[in-house]
């Protein structure tokens, strides 16, 4: 067994089967390709699993970019609501789905059952979204935002190792950003009387000390925006407006999927037994879109490009994303897990009893399979989930990452 297939194997419940390692594969060495100009050739891995998170993992000189096909499926599944539907309850079924996952992931499988439940019970009154307006573009758009996703990630690699590099642009990108986007935009509203300057400015401000002082938060901004430079076509291949407009959709609404599905997971994490409230999680992604959609407005390709009716289609979208996919999920969404978490708890502490397992284990590894006989005891059984193995495999890797004293 390779380092990637190892670790994951260790770290989350795989569903290798519905592995499309040829379709991939294409995509992989395009990337590899335009990458290697940046002086760097990282490797790439794929894997299927609910967690649907793109991650590097680093083994002496190596590092391997795995992707989530799973996150393309979500991907696609939000670009249909997003072009197709007309009725805003079909996010939210959705989203109950994506939710339930979450759940399972999060330790809490009976919310996760019940959320399962509320998801099948709707969805087939739920399905406008199936019938696609253009669905060659649908397809083009979710290849572009998988793309931008596995190149964002290699970026960081990239950005890791040239240390020199990384602070100039780090400096660059702050300075610039915090000056041209933020401050300006805050001279404005006062110069106009803005009546809403007294709730943007304070947001503005909270933001900026964010991004003024937290080099990864910048640093996830660098990489989405050298992988818009890859994934948006070359200024000298003669890119028609299309297909420069195309990237640009594809990568700003990955983001906002990004940002929504992290909502999701934070509705549900938060119903956790002993949650302690905590809303400044979402401020990294809201920084992260502004400087997008700001980056987005003086990339040269699309500069060159630009026409009026360009950017109202942008305006279009956004006002029709918001409408169909990203308001009935936040407005909607955490009131109903709440609803169903309070059916489920207080009586079933799993959080807690999944933490104290695991430190036992740790403890007692010779515990290892009483502890999983327990363990039945306590959850709502998932076999694989219980299984023997599977806890002897989570168990080897959480030692191995304790022996080594970093994250593997
Ligand atoms: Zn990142």
């Amino acid at each position: 067994m390779g380092p990637a297939a190892a670790y994951l194997a260790a770290t989350r419940r795989e569903m290798p089967a519905f592995l499309a390692r040829d379709h991939y594969r294409s995509i992989f060495d395009g990337l590899q390709t335009s990458l290697s100009s940046y002086g760097a050739t990282p490797e790439f891995d794929l894997t299927y699993s609910a967690e649907r998170t793109c991650e590097t993992i680093r083994t002496g000189e190596r590092q391997i970019v795995i992707y989530d096909q799973y996150l393309g499926q979500t991907f696609n599944q939000l670009n249909r609501l997003h072009f197709n539907t007309t009725d805003p309850r079909e996010a939210r079924v959705y989203a109950y789905k994506v939710a339930a996952e979450f759940a399972q992931i999060d330790g809490q499988p009976r919310l996760g059952a019940v959320l399962a439940m509320a998801h099948v019970a709707s969805r087939d009154d739920t399905i406008g979204h199936r019938k696609d307006t253009d669905v060659a573009h649908r397809m083009r758009i979710t290849a572009l935002q998988e793309a931008y996703v596995m190149a964002h990630e290699a970026f960081h690699t990239i950005v890791e190792r040239q240390v020199a590099w990384r602070e100039q642009m780090l400096r660059d990108a702050r300075a610039d950003f915090l000056k041209n986007f933020y401050l300006s935009a805050i001279i404005r509203l006062e110069e106009a009387n803005h009546p809403d300057l007294d709730t943007i400015a304070p947001m503005y401000l909270k933001q900026m000390e964010l991004f003024g002082s937290d080099d990864a938060l910048v640093e996830e901004c660098l990489c989405d925006t050298l992988s818009m430079s890859v994934i948006c076509p070359h200024p000298d291949r003669n890119p028609s407006i299309g297909q420069v407009e195309e990237a640009r959709d594809a990568i700003f609404f990955a983001l906002r999927h990004l940002r929504l599905l992290a909502f999701v997971r934070h509705a549900v994490h938060e119903r956790r037994p002993g949650f302690v409230a905590n809303d400044d999680w979402l401020d990294p992604y809201l920084v992260r879109t502004q400087f997008l959609r700001w980056a987005l407005g003086q990339f040269p390709p699309l500069l060159a490009l630009r026409t009026p009716e360009m950017l109202t289609r942008f305006e279009l979208a956004q006002e029709r994303y918001s409408k169909f996919v990203e308001d009935p999920i936040l407005f909607e969404l955490p009131t109903a897990i709440a609803g169903y978490a309070n059916k489920v708890y207080p009586e079933a502490h799993e959080r807690e009893l999944g933490d104290a397992l695991t430190d036992a284990l740790l403890q007692h590894p010779e515990q290892a399979q009483r502890m999983s006989q327990l363990g039945e005891k306590f959850f709502i059984t998932d076999p694989e989930l219980m299984s023997q193995e599977f806890y002897d495999t989570r168990l080897r890797a959480l030692k191995a990452r304790m022996d080594e004293g970093k994250d593997v």
